[in-house]
């Protein structure tokens, strides 16, 4: 699916522009937008201006916020890396202008979105803060208006000196501000939906909003600017190891002629079968050039592929641990590694190396 931004950014709160600080808000699309269709009972994208019609209290808020937006917004589950990079162009051109960025976004590829930009952004000094809703902001439940309300405090929010307080990619989800690339959508039910298990919380937010800034990254080099890139190779798979896998399905995908690279979602800290004729396919896909990473299927916790021989024999393979990092940032890392002409050893050396705070 093609889609373009709209161009014009339109200010909710011109009057108060001057003296405030200034959130660009980026609505792609998502539940948080969306109305249910009478006749099929489907929820579907609706614009900008829908959304803002539910939110009056965007106008009593202490920042100036304008917004820009997809031209047809969407579901979270069509996005891809046209649309990670559509989104990272607005912030590139608009960063200037602003002090933080709010991306609306649907709740289920949001931690993909989240990953992919924190690795495009390279020197970021301004907060990006990802968030959504599970109920779409024109219910009566809905828990949109608070995350839309406290994601644009947060990315407002400065010290005394005018540094902003989380100048990272976030998610900012049910009073928790967590790392983009250490989140994962772990609930389709709970408002409380998104975790960072292998992470501490940016920020807890009650009646106060606390900063962890310890946890927090703050850039190294003040005066450089933003480095932004743009390109993924989309020449990856993942698979997904169970009980009984067989080998022709194994070696049907790792014989895909284009394939570069394949994250392998193993059992607890990264094992796998033993079996001869798996470990055979894991090896020949490397010496052919794959890219073979090694996450979890574990929620928390990591890749050790030192504890037991059914680990050890995968790293023999030539296959790379993912470390503590989640699926949605190692397939991202592994695309956006890729999409930088990365050979198959760079890519090795460098997936074990934080771009922006992704892996310990
Ligand atoms: N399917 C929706 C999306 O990801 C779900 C959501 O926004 O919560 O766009």
């Amino acid at each position: 699916m093609q889609t373009s931004p709209v161009h014009n950014v339109f200010a909710l709160t011109p009057s108060k522009a001057p003296t405030l600080p200034r959130v660009l808000l980026i609505y792609t699309g998502g539940t948080i937008g969306m109305v249910r269709n009478p006749q099929t009972g489907v929820h579907e994208p609706l614009n900008f201006e829908h959304l803002v019609s539910h939110v009056p209290e965007l106008s009593q808020i202490k920042v100036a916020v304008s917004t820009i937006q997809f031209e047809q917004p969407i579901d979270s589950s069509n996005m891809t890396p046209h649309h990670w990079a559509m989104i990272a162009r607005i912030i590139v051109e608009n960063y200037e202008k602003y002090d933080g960025f709010v991306v609306l976004h649907g709740t289920d590829t949001m931690a993909y979105t989240a990953s992919a930009l924190s690795y495009m952004l390279d020197n970021l000094q301004k907060p990006v803060i990802l968030t959504g809703s599970q109920l779409p902001i024109g219910v009566l439940r809905t828990d949109g208006k608070e995350n839309l309300i406290t994601a644009i405090e947060m990315a407002a929010d400065h010290d005394r000196i005018g540094q902003p307080m989380v100048p990272e990619v976030c998610v900012y989800f049910q009073s928790k501000l967590l790392r983009g690339n250490r989140s994962k959508k772990l609930s389709a039910e709970e408002f409380n939906a998104f975790r960072s298990p292998n992470y501490p919380a940016l920020a807890e937010i009650g009646v106060h909003i606390t900063y962890a800034h310890h946890h927090i990254n703050y850039p190294r080099e003040h005066n450089t600017p933003l480095r932004p890139r743009y390109s993924f190779c989309t020449d990856v798979v993942m698979l997904k190891l169970f009980p009984g896998i067989s080998q022709m399905m194994v070696h049907s995908v790792l014989a895909i002629p284009s394939l570069r690279g394949v994250v392998l979602e193993t059992f607890g800290a990264g094992n796998a079968m033993t079996e001869s004729w798996f470990l055979d396919e894991i090896a020949s896909a490397v010496r052919r050039g794959v890219v073979v990473i090694n996450v979890t299927q574990c929620i928390d916790g990591m890749v050790e592929m030192s504890t037991y021989d059914t680990g050890n024999r995968l790293n023999k393979a030539g296959v790379i641990s993912a470390g503590d990092m989640t699926t949605e940032a190692t397939i991202t890392k592994l695309m956006f590694l890729l999409g930088q002409g990365q050979s198959q050893e760079e890519v090795g050396k460098n997936m074990l190396t934080s771009i922006a705070g992704e892996i310990d």
